[in-house]
């Protein structure tokens, strides 16, 4: 492969997903074609700076082995990071996981591949507008993309690009409050639906409800198949939190297709033929949505990355 892509020149991007403890990333076609894949730890047993320079360090030599390989350095960048993103300004503002504070992403990925135009973007965002546009909301013009992982987050799709709101906190659905007298949660209020309804909760719920520390929600899942009447009870009480707070959004929203991703949606039908029916019990005047699993797994933010810097380039010209 190499040989011949130093015979003919392939335009490419680079496409890098920052997670807390890895990065993902690829160079990618103008057809969406995923030329080279790469992964590496961002460091953050180092602190800040460290994960900082790991990212910059990365972007370079991904710039370099597109240079070797692909006869050409790439044209643009995409990166998604986690935490609150200014996106407009190329800020990544705050990450609980990484520990910085206001870096400019940007400048500096700008600075380390020679000019280039990079594009920064909110981890859920970005995988989100993977999802909707080449993955399991594919065509729809109206989508919620609602990952159920550590905690839950929300991208609210619309007409092919990614809502992130007045100050970059749109989506946040897993701050709506569906049990008022609920368990505290990290943001300050009690009952939020990430409390009751994420891959963690449920992991906690199933881990208190068996006696077994280690059991986690997969587990959990495992025994509801086999008809174990305590994980029936986790399981029903998760179910119906994500129902209420997925009938809040798309009150409001009124999205064509929700796509469900993140750790507890490979329960698969486990979760979405419950969770189909808790919806439509609770709906009275709204329209069902397409309830849908997640098709792009935890590539979905490389993806959406990638997606991100053609989207930059195809601005550019046409500005
Ligand atoms: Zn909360």
């Amino acid at each position: 492969m190499p040989a011949r892509a130093k015979l003919f020149p392939v335009k490419h991007v680079i496409a890098l997903d920052v997670g807390g403890t890895g990065m993902k990333a690829a160079l990618v076609g103008a057809d969406g074609t995923l030329l080279h894949e790469a992964r590496r730890a961002t460091g953050r047993e180092r602190g800040a700076e460290a994960v900082v320079e790991s990212i910059l360090g990365f972007a370079a030599d991904l710039r370099a082995y597109g240079e070797e390989h692909f006869g050409e350095s790439a044209v643009a960048a995409g990166v998604a990071v986690p935490g609150i993103v200014d996106a407009e300004n190329g800020i990544a503002v705050y990450a609980s996981n990484l520990g910085w504070r206001d870096v400019p992403m940007r400048q500096l990925l700008g600075g380390r591949l020679g000019g280039v135009p990079v594009a920064l973007g909110h981890d859920v965002r970005t995988g989100g507008l993977a999802e909707g546009r080449i993955g399991a909301g594919r065509g729809a013009d109206r989508f919620l993309f609602v990952p159920l992982g550590t905690g839950i987050a929300g991208a609210i799709g619309i007409a092919g690009t990614i809502e992130a709101g007045a100050h970059g906190y749109a989506g946040e659905i897993g701050h709506i409050v569906v049990r008022p007298d609920g368990p505290d949660c990290g943001c300050g209020q009690r009952g939020c639906l990430e409390t009751l309804a994420s891959a963690s909760a449920v992991s906690r719920a199933w881990a208190a409800a068996s006696g077994d520390p280690e059991a986690d929600a997969a587990d959990c899942a495992k025994a509801v198949e086999s008809g174990d009447p305590a994980a029936v009870e986790v399981w029903r009480n998760a179910v119906d939190a994500l129902a209420a707070g997925l009938v809040t959004a798309l009150t409001l929203l009124d999205p064509r297709t929700l796509i469900i991703g993140g750790g507890l949606a490979e329960a698969g039908e486990t979760l979405f033929t419950p969770l189909r029916a808790a919806v439509e019990e609770r709906v009275t005047f709204q329209k069902l949505p397409h309830i849908v699993p997640a098709a792009l797994g935890d590539t979905a933010g490389c993806l959406g990355a990638g997606l991100l810097a053609w989207d930059l380039l195809s601005t550019e010209v046409s500005a």
